[in-house]
C-alpha cells in the first residue's frame, strides 16, 4: 500500500502515520524526520537545511525530491510506504509522479487530514509541553512564531496539492478535529476498498502481519480445544480404574 498523508503541521499526519505502518507493515517515509537526522548528522543537506527550516520555509525541492527517491527503493519500502511531509508542492507532486511512474509503482491514496488552523497552535503548544516534560528534545521550529510561518507555507504551496490529487480521483478527505481514533477509522473506511483489492496494487498477497498473528491465535486456540476432549479419551481408555474411582470418590463426597 502506498499513501500519502496531508495536512497542515499539527494535523495529526505522525500519529496517523504510525497507526498505519504498524497496520499494514509499511513503512513511514517523513522529510520532516529524514531532514532532521541530516542536520543532526552535519551532512551536506542538512547544513543546506537547517536555517531554511528554522525559519518555517520550505527546503529546496530537488533537495527532498532527491531524498525521497533514495529512500523508496531501499529494501524495507518495497511493501509499501506512507509519506507524510511529502510532498509539499505540486513541482515536488509531479516529481514523485515520475518517481513512481519509472518503477511501475502507483499511488492507492491520498489522505487529506482536513483540521481548523486556529487551534493548530494549540496542539503544538501541548506536543511541545509534552515532549518536554518527558525529558525530549524540542523542535527549534515547534515555536509560535516559526508555526505561523510554516502555517502560511502550507496555505499557499501545499494546500493546493488537495485540488491536485483530487483531479486524479485519488483524494480522499477526513476530518482531523474529531478523537485521534475516530480519524482512524474515517482513514480506514477510505481505506477498505484498496485493501480489498485481490492481491492489492502492489501484486503482492494482501495477508497482512496481524492477520497472520491473528490465524495461528486462532487455529492455536482451535487446535487446543480439539485436543483437550482427545487427550481425555485417551487417558480415559489408558487407565479406565482410576477414572472410575475418582469419580466415584467425587460423587462420595457430594453425598
Ligand atoms: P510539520 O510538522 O510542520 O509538518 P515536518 O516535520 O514535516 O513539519 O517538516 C519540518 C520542516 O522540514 C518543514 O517546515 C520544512 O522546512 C522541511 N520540510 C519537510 N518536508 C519538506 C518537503 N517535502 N519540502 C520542503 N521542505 C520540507
Amino acid at each position: 500500500m502506498r499513501l500519502i498523508l496531508l495536512g497542515p503541521p499539527g494535523a495529526g499526519k505522525g500519529t496517523q502515520a504510525q497507526r498505519l505502518i504498524a497496520k499494514h507493515g509499511i513503512v513511514q517515509l517523513s522529510t520532516g524526520d529524514m531532514l532532521r537526522a541530516a542536520v543532526a548528522a552535519g551532512t551536506p543537506v542538512g547544513l543546506r537545511a537547517k536555517s531554511i527550516m528554522d525559519r518555517g520555509e520550505l527546503v529546496p525541492d530537488d533537495v527532498v525530491v532527491a531524498i525521497i527517491a533514495e529512500r523508496i527503493d531501499q529494501p524495507d519500502a518495497k511493501r509499501g510506504f506512507v509519506l507524510d511531509g511529502f510532498p509539499r508542492t505540486v513541482p515536488q507532486a509531479e516529481a514523485l509522479d515520475d518517481l513512481l511512474a519509472e518503477r511501475g509503482l502507483k499511488l492507492d491514496a491520498v489522505i487529506e487530514l482536513k483540521v481548523d488552523e486556529g487551534i493548530l497552535l494549540k496542539r503544538i503548544e501541548k506536543r511541545v509541553a509534552e515532549m518536554t516534560a518527558r525529558g525530549e528534545k524540542v523542535r527549534t521550529d515547534d515555536n509560535p512564531d516559526v508555526l505561523r510561518g510554516r502555517l502560511a507555507a502550507y496555505r499557499t504551496q501545499t494546500a493546493p496539492l488537495a485540488g491536485y490529487y483530487a483531479g486524479k480521483g485519488a483524494l480522499k478527505s477526513v476530518d482531523g478535529m474529531t478523537p485521534i481514533n475516530e480519524v482512524a477509522t474515517a482513514i480506514d473506511r477510505h481505506l477498505a476498498p484498496v485493501g480489498a483489492r485481490p492481491g492489492g496494487k502492489s501484486g503482492k498477497p494482501r495477508r497482512r502481519k496481524a492477520d497472520t498473528a491473528k490465524a495461528k491465535r486462532a487455529a492455536r486456540k482451535g487446535s487446543a480445544r480439539r485436543k483437550r476432549p482427545a487427550t481425555a479419551a485417551k487417558r480415559a481408555k489408558k487407565r479406565p480404574g482410576q477414572r472410575k474411582n475418582r469419580t466415584r470418590r467425587r460423587l462420595t463426597r457430594a453425598r
